[in-house]
């Protein structure tokens, strides 16, 4: 009997022994790191579908029109993922929830988040009856309330009101941390909504900013922009999209900061990837790969964004509004900030109003 114990024990170290093995040094090198993040922007055309994964735990962000509801789930079952703990509807638009419901039919969720709207087309009802069906745990967004998945979490950023003209402006905002890397995902929310970010004072800096709407002339923003620094900004539209996305004005001031962009319509899906240290893109396709940014490293040095005033009729403008770009030489002064215009006298220009 003692014999078969002894035995019974050397067997049990044997197999603890070998699965210690199992884990290979690299992965027990990024176990020690303690934090991973990386952002899908998955090509979803003319929409939005964004995955976080960080240590096998997954967060989806919309999931494109309905028909991108499959390319979706493939590619979120291709990763391997069993569950996904948090799926974000950012607002009841088609190119945005259109594809969810065929997600969550498909891949275990465990929580549903979103801002409550009156929506109440054929789309959305479905939508939050499957939440509902699937017993997937309902939440209301609310600003300031934080989620951890793997080493990461993320927080609520916006919307500040509950009540918009539009459905952009119920756009659920998040800023995904890990480590000392963050990303500022705003849905299709609008500037309306970057000013009342800014109003209330939230710490909008960021590392990477996903911009608003499509890179749609209604978001995007100086002030917005300015506050959040990005090192990186991808947009998410679609390859000659009827909208025109991004806008002349979004590429305009994103080249005036120095802030390298990169759209789903020029590389297909795009990931972002960091340890919690640096932050780097790439394409799926490997057509592009972007330099490293390391956190706490000066971001947009040279920025040239900013805002420019007429000496003369002490008004200020944007510095994509047509009026500030017929200013004479003489007259025009380029302004750092909005605090240092209105300090300086300057009355913001009711036709870009910046
Ligand atoms: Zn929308
Ligand atoms: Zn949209």
């Amino acid at each position: 009997m003692k014999r078969y114990i002894t035995m019974l024990i050397a067997v049990i170290i044997a197999v603890i022994l070998t699965s210690c093995a199992l884990v290979s040094p690299k992965e027990a090198a990024r176990a020690k790191i303690g934090g991973e993040m990386t952002a899908h922007f998955i090509d979803v055309g003319q929409g939005d579908s964004i995955l976080l994964e960080s240590k096998g735990e997954y967060v989806l962000i919309d999931a494109g029109e309905f028909d991108y509801g499959e390319t979706v789930l493939s590619y979120i079952k291709d990763l391997g993922a069993k569950s996904v703990k948090y799926v974000i509807a950012t607002h009841p638009h088609l190119d945005h929830a259109g594809g969810l419901r065929t997600v969550i039919n498909g891949v275990r969720t465990e929580n549903f988040i979103t801002a409550e709207t009156d929506s109440d087309t054929s789309t959305w009802t479905k939508l939050l009856k499957a939440v509902d069906e699937l017993n997937i745990n309902y939440i209301d967004a609310k600003v300031g309330d934080t989620y951890s998945f793997g080493s990461s979490e993320f927080t609520i950023m916006g919307p500040i009101s509950d009540s918009y003209d539009g459905y952009n402006g119920y756009s659920v905002v998040v800023k995904a941390v890990c480590g000392d890397i963050s990303m500022l995902l705003t849905g299709d929310a609008e500037i309306l909504n970057e000013k009342e970010m800014l109003d209330a004072g939230e710490d909008l800096s960021a590392d990477l900013l996903k911009c608003g709407h499509h890179g749609s002339s209604n978001a995007t923003c100086t002030r917005f922009l300015q506050a959040v620094d990005p090192a990186f900004a991808v947009i998410t539209c679609g390859k000659s999209n009827e909208y025109g996305h991004p806008h002349k004005q979004t590429k305009e001031k994103l080249e005036l900061l120095g802030c390298p962009y990169y759209t789903t319509a020029d590389y297909g899906t795009i990931t972002a990837s960091t340890d919690g240290k640096s932050l780097s893109l790439s394409s799926s396709d490997g057509s592009m790969r972007s330099d490293v940014y390391k956190a706490g490293e000066p971001k947009n040095t040279d920025s040239r964004l900013s805002f420019i005033g007429n000496k003369s009729s002490l008004y200020f403008h944007d510095p994509t509004c047509d009026t500030a770009k017929s200013i004479s030489p003489e007259n025009k002064i380029e302004i750092d900030t909005y605090e240092q215009a209105l300090k300086s006298g300057y009355k913001p220009c009711r036709a870009c109003d910046p």
